[in-house]
């Protein structure tokens, strides 16, 4: 069975009028080591389904489910802990907290799980080498170009060692580039870190580094190429 399975997915927001029906049908299935990436021009409902998969918010219908489990079925509390644990986050913008260093923001998800222990640092360190950052550690996101504070970004979303890697225009706000780079930074780790990995763009060149393509339109997911 696949490790990520979306089934029948639809989300719809309440407004004053009628609803706004933002995703209507969606299925997609994953398994550890593949990667796609999802187009759609803005406000096609790119971030809701991200948000979504990544349990930030809920369906109005169908299903999702992450390792085997239904993380809608958790309570709260749960799910806190299943989205620390298995779920890793890059955003457009970093958000990084600019009162701590590198290596401190890297380690937060440890730190929020209460296991900051020396092999946590120890893990922080190598993926902050990994992402080019080696002689970066105590800068703080201030004294870093936007494309370094987005690696920090990646290995932040990593540290834990997710089984999956969500991405929402991790480019969007990066010169060409730094784009690339990012890009292809977020590939090799998913390679290495055998992670599951949806990234969502309306950058084709981003799209192209991915294994799989697929597009949102008008609600309904579909394989491009
Ligand atoms: P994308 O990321 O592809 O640009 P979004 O998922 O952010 O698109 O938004 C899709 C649509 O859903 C937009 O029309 C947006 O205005 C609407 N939308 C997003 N979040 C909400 C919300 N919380 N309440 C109402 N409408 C929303
Ligand atoms: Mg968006």
């Amino acid at each position: 069975m696949a490790d990520l399975v979306v089934s029948k997915l639809a989300k719809e927001f309440v407004t004053r009028d009628e609803p706004l029906v933002v995703l209507r049908d969606i299925s997609l299935q994953l398994a550890v080591g593949e990667n796609v990436a999802i187009l759609g021009p803005s406000g096609s409902g790119k971030s809701t389904l991200l948000h979504i998969i990544g349990t930030l918010d809920t369906p109005s219908s169908g299903s999702v489910t992450l390792l085997g489990q239904d993380p809608f079925q958790l309570t709260e509390r749960q799910l806190a802990v299943f989205r620390n644990q298995h779920i890793g986050f890059v955003f457009q913008d970093h958000h990084l907290l600019p009162q701590l260093t590198v290596l401190e923001n890297v380690l937060i998800p440890t730190i929020a799980a209460g296991n900051a222990t020396s092999e946590a640092v120890a893990r922080a360190e190598d993926l902050i080498d990994r992402v080019g950052l080696a002689e970066r550690l105590d800068h703080r996101p201030a004294e870093l170009s936007g494309g370094e504070r987005q690696r920090v970004a990646v290995a932040r979303a990593l540290i834990q060692r997710p089984a999956l890697l969500l991405a929402d225009e991790p480019t969007g706000s990066l010169d060409r580039t730094n784009a690339q780079a990012i890009g292809k930074l977020l590939l090799d780790l998913q390679q290495q870190e055998k992670t599951l990995l949806v990234v969502v763009t309306h950058s084709l060149e981003l799209a192209n580094l991915m294994s799989r393509r697929m597009e949102l339109d008008d609600g309904v997911l579909q394989e491009v190429d």
